[in-house]
């Protein structure tokens, strides 16, 4: 290898989800990028289920930063046409209630719908296809990758640092990310790993299966549960005391080429410890086994690859920036599967960290202070979290108390979103990329809304009165009361949603075009001052406007299939070489 394929301005190190994204994005700005990576592609890798603010987050940087491979992740529908159609549909967020030894009561759920189309719906991400897709794009845009290559030390000294393989090779760069999730090398080597400072204390056993029957064949009829959309085609949850399942089908629609379905079950650590002698296998099963309409859902099921059992979930990382380095965020701390938060939190921290990056390598200024603004907000999306999951812990212990502490969760995420939809509408107005420095404004940074006092008191309060209840300070009625208290008192809740009827079990009603019209109207003309002005600004000429891009392109997609099809049994000429889209050399060189 010559000398200088061996210099760099940035070392990526880890070529997942994470790694990759951030690769393409400063390959594509013109910085000398090297994405090191231990296994190869594909490679099976957990986290993947997306949330709204994981996919309006891709768009925002898929624009921002104009590597349009990445917006291919953010609808389901552009997922599979152009990545993988290995991929599930994610419609929803169900949470089904379980008591043991009994089936599942109708009255029992509680769910939120993703967006539809064109801004949804959102997806479960086969993880080999899509991490291998994005490292392809990557690799496109000029970023030297290496697979099979894991990095076992980084020496810094004045000016950059060495990266050491396994097999004794060394690279250099001026910077470098560390993108090595859960044994990422830097803070093993810079000793930055913590007992974890959260209250979430769980632990995890999964794997992959075929046969797990659709949900809806074993559930109470939809007239007696009365969810909008089907349990089937989203992320469901099974709740139970002291912990919860996830069942992540891939194989949940019609156009769908895969037979798996990702299963894990988390469990409080302290009320289920890891038992002695007992396999990963047979705990599962154990559990499996307590809930017959969980029973019954995986009644034909079968595994197909080893199960993993974890200890605790949670780590931690004392910094997650340094002296020319810094961690993604899974690569610095991690709570809990629940509400799917790794993703979001890893393209909230891209969006943040490629420009900086990208200008420290322009004025070749590493100073750790231009990334001081990631120390912060990481850290704080994941006391969020641990705060958000804990809660949830605690609520398993009873529906009701379930069914009033998940609304705030909704409220956060509507604010969340609706953040990341005000710089994308300023954006489509101005096509300035500056318009998506609002991101790192008040009141809009990090995720869930949190950078809003009133959300912020709104989340804090409510999480306060579930821990009094944890602690007998409160009855369970009490602290549902005082949840519903806030949540009316806060007047975030738009009017047009079922927040504040207990009864309303999908409070927020589905996210097709008029409902979110309603949504519209309601932040512009009626929602109180506190929201009036900040959210729900726009975003109708957006929707509509992409609407109609999508469903044209679904026509033209549908009548070029129909015609290549029948052209080719008459006729072997064609001149489909001519129409490729612009390849992203010469993409890049204008
Ligand atoms: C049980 C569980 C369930 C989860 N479920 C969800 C979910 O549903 N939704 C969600 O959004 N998030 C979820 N997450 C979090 C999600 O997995 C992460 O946020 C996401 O994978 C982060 O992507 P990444 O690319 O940063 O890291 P990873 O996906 O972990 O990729 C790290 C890569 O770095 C490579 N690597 C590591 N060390 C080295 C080295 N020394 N040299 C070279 N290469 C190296 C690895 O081989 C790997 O390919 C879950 C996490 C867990 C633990």
């Amino acid at each position: 290898m010559q000398e200088d394929q061996r210099v760099f301005d940035v070392a990526v190190v880890g070529g997942g989800l994470g790694g990759t994204m951030l690769a393409a994005i400063l390959a594509r700005h013109g910085v000398r990028v090297l994405l090191l990576e231990g296994s190869g592609h594909p490679r099976f890798a957990i986290g993947e289920s997306t949330v709204p603010e994981t996919t309006f987050g891709l768009r925002v940087l898929a624009r921002r930063y104009d590597v349009p491979e990445i917006e291919h992740l953010a609808t389901n529908g552009a997922l599979r046409r152009h990545v993988s159609s290995n991929c599930g549909v994610k419609r929803n967020f169900s949470f089904v209630y379980h008591r043991e030894g009994e089936p599942t009561r109708a009255e029992e759920c509680t769910q939120y719908p993703t967006w539809g189309p064109p801004l949804g719906p959102d997806s479960h991400y086969l993880r080999q296809d899509v991490d291998a897709y994005m490292f392809h794009v990557a690799v496109s845009y000029g970023a030297t990758a290496h697979t099979h290559t894991v990095v076992d030390d980084v020496k810094f000294e004045e000016n950059g640092a060495t990266i050491v393989t396994r097999d004794n090779g060394t690279f250099q760069a001026s910077y470098v990310v560390d993108a090595g999730g859960v044994r990422a090398v830097l803070p093993e080597r810079l000793g930055l790993r913590q007992e974890p400072p959260y209250r979430t204390r769980s632990r995890t056993v999964f794997t992959h299966m075929v046969n797990v029957r659709p949900f809806d064949t074993v559930a109470p009829p939809r007239r007696l549960h009365g969810m909008p959309s089907p349990f089937s085609q989203g992320t469901l949850h099974h709740l139970f005391p002291g912990g919860w399942f996830w069942v992540i089908p891939f194989d949940n629609h019609s156009a769908g080429t895969s037979e798996l379905c990702s299963v894990g079950v988390n469990l409080d650590l302290d009320r289920y410890p890891r038992p002695e002698g007992e396999g990963a296998e047979e705990e599962f099963w154990r559990h499996v086994r307590r809930f017959p309409s969980v029973a019954a859902q995986f009644e034909r099921a079968r595994a197909v690859r080893p199960y993993v059992s974890t200890d605790r979930t949670q780590f931690s990382s004392r910094t997650v920036v340094g002296d020319r380095w810094c961690l993604l965020p899974h690569a610095s701390d991690f709570i809990d599967p629940l509400f799917s938060s790794g993703l979001a939190v890893t393209v909230m921290t891209l969006n943040a960290l490629s420009h900086r990056l990208i200008d420290a390598v322009r004025h070749d200024d590493f100073d750790p202070t231009r990334f001081a603004y990631l120390e912060e907000w990481i850290k704080r999306m994941f006391r969020f979290y641990d705060d958000l999951v804990s809660c949830s812990y605690v609520a398993f212990d009873d529906f009701e108390l379930w069914n009033a502490w998940n609304r705030v969760w909704t409220i956060t995420t509507l604010y969340g979103t609706n953040a990341q939809n005000q710089a994308a509408v300023a954006f489509e107005k101005t096509h300035d990329p500056a318009s998506f420095d609002a991101l790192e404004t008040p009141p809009y940074r990090g995720l869930q809304g949190v950078d809003n006092p009133w959300v912020e008191q709104l989340f804090n309060r409510s999480r306060d009165a579930v821990l009094a209840y944890r602690d007998g300070q409160l009855t369970k009625d009490q602290a549902v009361e005082r949840i519903f208290t806030l949540l009316r008192e806060s007047e975030l809740c738009p009017a047009v949603w079922g927040t504040l009827d207990p009864e309303d079990r999908c409070p927020s009603g589905v996210f097709t075009l008029w409902p979110l019209m309603k949504i519209l109207l309601w932040g512009k003309f009626r929602s109180p001052r506190h929201v009036r002005g900040a959210y729900f600004t726009g975003g109708a000429r957006l929707v509509g406007k992409e609407a109609a891009q999508v469903y044209g392109a679904e026509l033209r997609r549908g009548v070029s299939q129909v015609h290549q099809t029948a052209r080719d049994m008459w006729c072997n000429w064609n001149r489909d070489w001519a129409h490729r889209p612009t390849s992203r050399d010469i993409r890049m060189k204008k």
